[in-house]
């Protein structure tokens, strides 16, 4: 691999939206022309190719837009990324524009992560999933010096582990929809996405092929709190474990009116994001999905993790469409959680790393130091 075009902040950070690289440029930054003893940030864009189009009830796509970020610091590197799903309002420019505003070279100890993340904070507000790619390459830079996982720093068992779910979308062409329904086979919970016009359609195609548990993502596709209700009984028939976002994340009344009837439990995504929202999202949901790209990273996912529990409330761990870089590092939470939905890195054609591995259904943690990937 190449290691020319991996961009290093400063005035190069603002020219990299205008000369995007490809994956043949990506490759380790220039470790001998960092400052030595200080964090020495660098990133570059990469382009996710979708296995299959996303039907989602509100777009589809067949990319996704992400950011590869590399930290070092004495020889050491960890690696950290930022996957933008269009709906978070994050880009590559506005990736690179925030990446390009750090100077991490002020910082002479990479154990400072909730210093870097308060300065981070300082730089800019929102920019979470640029913040996740920081964030992501510090844990996996300091568990590295450490010669260990998160998730034993963490004082955390990988065998307690869930099963992750994996996504299947509705296709009306019946042999695509036949394909993707038989890709599921090595999953133990199915994720169903819904809030289309054809939920009972998808679940009714799934159920002649097989009974695993099946979970459902509405992404907010139910406008009406009585056709939410209706199908959470329905759903609940057919061996459904719970539903996620059912309606409009602004419909907190209606949600709450559906929780208190639901046979299912009620799971935030896009009503929440970050620390302060998950007692926000106790007054009208069971649980929760954390994800790195919308809590800024591991640090703050553990901190949600943690005060979810605390308040009674049910966890999800998920992830958008990233490599294994992201996935991996999710995963060493993943002991925490009641359901995994890390299926990220299997739904991409172009993954960059090796880490976590999805055995017999389950979240595996790879047992190398840091988030555990090395790039392939
Ligand atoms: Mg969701």
């Amino acid at each position: 691999m190449n290691r020319r075009n991996f961009i290093k902040t400063g005035v190069l950070g603002a020219l990299i939206a205008a000369s995007p690289v490809s994956i043949s440029a990506l490759g380790e930054p220039a470790r001998k022309t960092g400052k030595s003893g200080r964090l020495n940030l660098s990133f570059a864009p990469y382009e996710l190719q979708l296995r299959h189009a996303f039907n989602l009830a509100r777009s589809q796509r067949t990319t996704t837009p992400d950011v590869q970020v590399q930290i070092e610091f004495d020889g050491v590197i960890g690696y950290g990324e930022a996957s933008m799903p269009p709906y978070l309002g994050e880009s590559v420019a506005s990736v690179t524009e925030f990446l390009g505003k750090l100077d991490l070279s002020q910082f002479s100890d990479p154990f400072r992560i909730e210093d870097i993340h308060e300065y981070m904070e300082s730089v800019a507000p929102n920019n979470r999933a640029a913040k996740a790619a920081v964030d992501i390459a510090l844990h996996d830079l300091t568990g590295k010096i450490m010669g260990q996982p998160w998730y034993k720093i963490w004082g955390l068992n990988p065998e307690t582990t869930p099963n992750t779910s994996f996504t299947i979308s509705y296709d009306a062409n019946p042999e695509e929809m036949r394909k993707k329904i038989e890709e599921t086979a090595p999953y133990k919970v199915v994720k169903v996405k819904m809030g289309l016009d054809h939920d009972k359609e998808i679940v009714e195609a799934f159920r002649k092929y097989s009974d695993v548990p099946i979970c459902v993502d509405a992404n907010q596709g139910w406008n009406d709190r009585n056709k939410a209700l209706e199908m959470c009984h329905w759903l609940a028939e057919r061996n459904c474990l719970f539903v996620e976002q059912p309606m409009d994340k602004s419909a907190i009344d209606d949600t709450a009116w559906l929780r208190e009837r639901s046979p299912l439990p009620i799971i935030a995504d896009e009503f929440l994001q970050r620390l302060p929202d998950v007692k926000r999202a106790a007054q009208a949901y069971d649980g929760i999905n954390i994800k790195l790209m919308k809590s800024t990273g591991m640090h703050e996912a553990y901190q949600m993790a943690t005060l979810a529990r605390a308040l009674g409330m049910k966890v999800m761990l998920g992830c958008m469409t990233e490599t294994s870089c992201a996935v991996s590092a999710a995963s060493q939470l993943a002991p925490l959680v009641d359901w995994a939905d890390l299926d990220g890195n299997l739904l991409i054609a172009n993954d960059i790393f090796d880490g976590m591995k999805i055995i017999d259904g389950k979240v595996t943690i790879p047992d190398r130091p840091g988030i555990g990937v090395i790039p392939v």
